[in-house]
């Protein structure tokens, strides 16, 4: 070794071994952190009463075999500690029975949880306004015509338009499908959205990606019309060009109707569940003819699940005026040093467009909505907390910026994007 390093060697030698002294998250940060009561913008909540099956319009439990993500697999060992730290004393049934319609919000207060977001098909005693807020789905009105050819793609999409199907007979009420697709729009679309918009629903979801891929490039009325008249009358099988066009159609118009009411439009933009999920067709960037039409700029768009794994694309979206993002499902499957590097880079870009969620689902017994909740509010502020440490020790914010930008994460930005 040439002596006349050894000084400088000596003095990084010294400075690693500071850095790995370092907590990863700033002690007093994490403490601020944690007082945060947060507000969820998007979870599976299942009500008090047993036999809940409207948590999704598409349960995940419908589908072939595939890779589980070590996180939900039965032997997890996140899930025993939620298990744990929850029911420690007791056990899930006898606290249910104990909270009795109170054990939804008892759970969201374990998880440092003011309020959410409840994804559900329809709400019910126990999860009600304030603390649950309602986000309903929206994809049956877009494929209002005959699904055997789209649902052929995959075992997994004939079971998804089934229940598509069903959604969309209950959204029609008994009442066949009006004639034209002025009529469609006017009759069956916008009253669904008016009345959900009535029931406080404060967006509208989209699972489209687990049915088609999520380019909805712009379209022509007139010709979606042409396709709903023929199929429609007919009662055939959809021609895939002929429908594309009606579904583009449709979901722009029902983009418009959201922002016409105050509503965001939620949009699953992840790689979903199951072996046959397109993971290509739920590109964020095919988002980018709805963000960029100028009818929809008063329409606010949320990335729901921060578009991993192309999280770098999502990101540079937030440039859109009407672009949010949220971190749900990845706090749950990754690590919290994994979503903090493309958190803190969202974070530099556009503080006040990025929502904390959790994605809370009852994937099976020993990981259930609770569990999912608690796991991932708890990597949630990790990560968040490694992402403006990073960036403090970096020089790049100050402390009370940190504390600032977490507070806008863990619930200003949500209060403000739905006027709570
Ligand atoms: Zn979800």
């Amino acid at each position: 070794m040439n002596r006349r390093y050894a000084p400088a060697l000596l003095a990084c030698l010294f400075a690693v071994s500071c850095a790995r002294e370092q907590p990863a998250v700033d002690p007093q940060l994490a403490a601020e952190i944690a007082g945060i009561q947060a507000i969820d913008n998007h979870a599976h909540v299942v009500l008090a009463a047993p036999g809940d099956r409207e948590f999704d319009a598409l349960p995940v439990d419908h589908m072939e075999p595939s890779t589980d993500p070590v996180a939900l697999r039965e032997d997890s060992p996140a899930a025993k500690a939620a298990t744990q730290a929850l029911f420690g004393g007791s056990s899930k049934a006898e606290m249910q029975r104990q909270k009795g319609d109170a054990y939804p919000a008892w759970v969201l207060a374990q998880a440092g949880i003011a309020s959410a977001l409840a994804n559900r098909v329809a709400m019910g005693k126990s999860v009600e306004p304030p603390q649950f807020r309602w986000v309903p789905y929206a994809d049956a009105l877009i494929f209002p015509l005959d699904n055997t050819e789209p649902g052929k793609a995959s075992p997994d999409r004939a079971a998804f338009f089934a229940l598509e199907d069903k959604l969309r007979a209950r959204y029609l009420n008994g009442a066949p499908l009006p004639a034209t697709l002025a009529e469609y729009m006017a009759k069956v679309v916008t009253p669904v959205l008016e009345r959900h918009r009535q029931g406080g629903a404060v967006a509208e979801k989209f699972e489209a990606a687990y049915l088609r891929d999520l380019w909805f490039e712009p379209t022509h009325q007139s010709q979606a019309d042409l396709a709903y008249r023929k199929y429609r009358e007919s009662k055939s099988v959809p021609d895939g060009v002929d429908y594309r066009i009606l579904q583009n159609t449709l979901f722009h118009y029902i983009a418009a109707e959201c922002g016409r009411l105050g509503m965001a439009v939620h949009i699953h933009t992840m790689a979903g569940a199951g072996g046959y999920f397109d993971i290509a067709g739920a590109h964020p960037t095919h988002l980018e003819p709805l963000l960029d039409d100028p009818n929809l700029r008063k329409t606010n768009f949320v990335m729901v699940h921060g578009g991993w794994p192309y999280v770098h694309e999502a990101g540079a979206l937030l440039a859109k005026p009407n672009a949010y993002l949220d971190i749900s499902s990845q706090t749950l499957l990754l690590a919290p040093a994994t979503v903090a590097v493309w958190l803190r880079e969202w974070l530099a870009l556009a503080p006040e467009k990025v929502l904390f969620a959790t994605d809370a689902y009852p994937y099976s017994n020993t990981l259930g909505w609770e569990e999912s909740m608690w796991i991932a509010a708890r990597n949630g502020r990790e990560a968040l907390g490694r992402a403006l440490t990073a960036m403090m020790r970096d020089g790049e914010i100050t402390h009370q910026r940190a504390v600032e930008l977490a507070r806008m994460v863990l619930r200003e930005n949500a209060k403000k994007l739905y006027g709570m």
